[in-house]
């Protein structure tokens, strides 16, 4: 076996210690075999390419046909070999992901807007059989993201500009955090050269003066904590350069105007330990009036638990501070790629087993694309549906639906059921009678009021926010030749 070869063999192995070593390297030697005449734009050997899409396929601790379909992912595009002889090799499973990602690289995105939405949506949907295709295709595009140094100055920013529409909020909708924030840097530097360079200056040399301020953060808390014999560890956390230069834009300032606060996260084994960290923490510092929100009790859409609050340091800085679990934090880096993991000592793959009802908003989601009317229409509700906030709204009995911020009473009634939603006359927010377009905040109660033979009308349109009560609305008034 190459060095290549065992090195990766040995890192799958920690998280799956049973997985059979003689399909992986044949999976290895038969990709490299295939692709030894081929050579990237760096003129390095192709194969270098499918070796890095498979160690990021290990990094995000996937399952084995995963990894081998990481390796021969592009045999298929590139080579001679055919479906028929994969399967034959290596079996329906492994086969089938190749030709999922195959199908993805031959939808050709060439507009900046419709027709790669339209791309987008196909692939979506093609995809939506088995996300560990889209997984692939994300670990593909990392690895041509961070050598795309070698390609035309056009080609760079066509990909580098789809990487931040598409591929960066797919990631974040998956909840993978690392791989999010890693394309969007990489992105970044492509699409505004100039900014990307200037912040990187700055954030440097501000990480190195605060440097002291964190110390002592960590200092304080570790006097309080050692008597508590509790177990934790403390990691910095660096902002992406990305979404400082969003947080400029937004505001409309200067780096040096926004008072961006330093991030720190806090493991720890249990969620008991993490209340008590929380409290241990407020009681030492002071926290910013606001800023505390509870992501244990009420997860996001994406499946990311933490506590957050900010603190006031006795010197005047601000501190971010995340508390989560050892496996929250899991989810947080690597979201529904930590869910596909092997478990380590057992003979299965080790699929959660909610996974199924985890996805399911996937599947909803993409359930409702398939109902929309052109391209640009898709894109919007893309756009709004893979906005990062997100409000949590209360049904009377106490059940919360996750909404889009910006939200109104017709969006909830259509997440509610759509029959609510087709029949709705009104709505109620916290006992109070509320307009149809009113914007739900977090915490809301809101109870819908329905008439039996009510029916929609053109003007929801403009005011819903979610593609599934415009997709549902759309298809009605299309039906009665209200719309085309
Ligand atoms: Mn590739």
């Amino acid at each position: 076996m190459s060095p290549d070869a065992r090195t990766m063999l040995e890192n799958l192995k920690i998280y799956a210690p049973n997985v059979d070593p003689e399909l992986f390297e044949k999976a290895f030697r038969y990709s490299e075999k295939a692709h030894q005449n081929q050579a990237r734009a760096s003129g390095e050997h192709y194969f270098i390419h499918c070796t890095a899409v498979a160690e990021t396929l290990i990094e995000f601790k996937l399952d084995l046909p995963t990894v081998c379909a990481g390796l021969l992912h592009d045999v298929l595009e590139d080579t001679p070999t055919t479906k028929e002889e994969l399967e034959r090799e290596f079996g329906e499973e492994i086969a089938r992901l190749v030709e999922g990602v195959t199908k993805l690289d031959s939808l050709n995105f060439t507009s900046r807007d419709e027709a790669q939405a339209e791309n987008w949506r196909k692939m979506m949907l093609a995809t939506a059989q088995d996300i560990r295709v889209v997984l692939i295709k994300l670990a593909d595009r990392l690895h041509n993201m961070k050598t795309l140094n070698y390609l035309s100055r056009e080609k760079q920013e066509r990909k580098a500009y789809e990487t931040i529409t598409l591929y960066a909020p797919l990631a974040h909708r998956l909840g993978m955090f690392q791989l999010k924030s890693e394309l969007e840097d990489l992105a970044f530097q492509y699409i505004h050269p100039k900014e990307f360079e200037e912040l990187s200056v700055k954030v440097r040399a501000i990480t190195a003066s605060r440097e002291h301020a964190l110390t002592s953060f960590r200092t304080t808390l570790e006097e309080k904590l050692t008597p508590t014999n509790m177990e934790y560890r403390i990691l910095g956390r660096a902002k992406t350069l990305w979404s400082i230069y969003q947080k400029m834009k937004r505001q409309e300032k200067t780096f040096e105007e926004i008072q961006d606060a330093m991030g720190v996260r806090i493991i720890t084994p249990t969620i008991a330990n993490c209340y008590a960290l929380l409290g241990i923490v407020h009681s030492e510092f002071k926290p910013v009036a606001g800023s505390f929100t509870d992501y244990i009790s009420v997860p996001k859409v994406n499946l990311y638990q933490s506590l957050h609050t900010t603190i006031m340091t006795r010197h005047g800085d601000l501190i971010e501070i995340q508390i989560r679990t050892e496996e929250m934090h899991r989810t947080a880096e690597y979201g529904i790629a930590a869910h596909w993991r092997y478990k380590v000592g057992s003979e299965k793959s080790g699929k959660d087993e909610h996974l199924e009802e985890k996805l399911n908003w996937l599947r909803q989601w993409i359930e409702w694309l398939q109902d929309l009317k052109s391209p640009r229409e898709f894109i919007e509700s893309l756009k709004t549906d893979l906005e990062l906030h997100q409000v949590f709204i209360f049904t009377p009995a106490g059940e919360v639906k996750p909404l889009p911020a910006g939200a109104t009473p017709l969006d909830f009634a259509f997440a509610v059921h759509t029959e609510i939603g087709m029949m709705c006359v009104g709505a109620r927010v916290n006992n109070k009678m509320v307009k149809l377009d009113y914007e739900l905040k977090s915490g809301d109660i809101c109870q819908i009021l329905t008439k039996k033979n009510s029916k929609p009308n053109k003007g929801w349109l403009e005011i819903v926010k979610t593609a599934r009560a415009r997709s549902k609305i759309r298809h009605f008034l299309r039906e009665k030749g209200i719309v085309a």
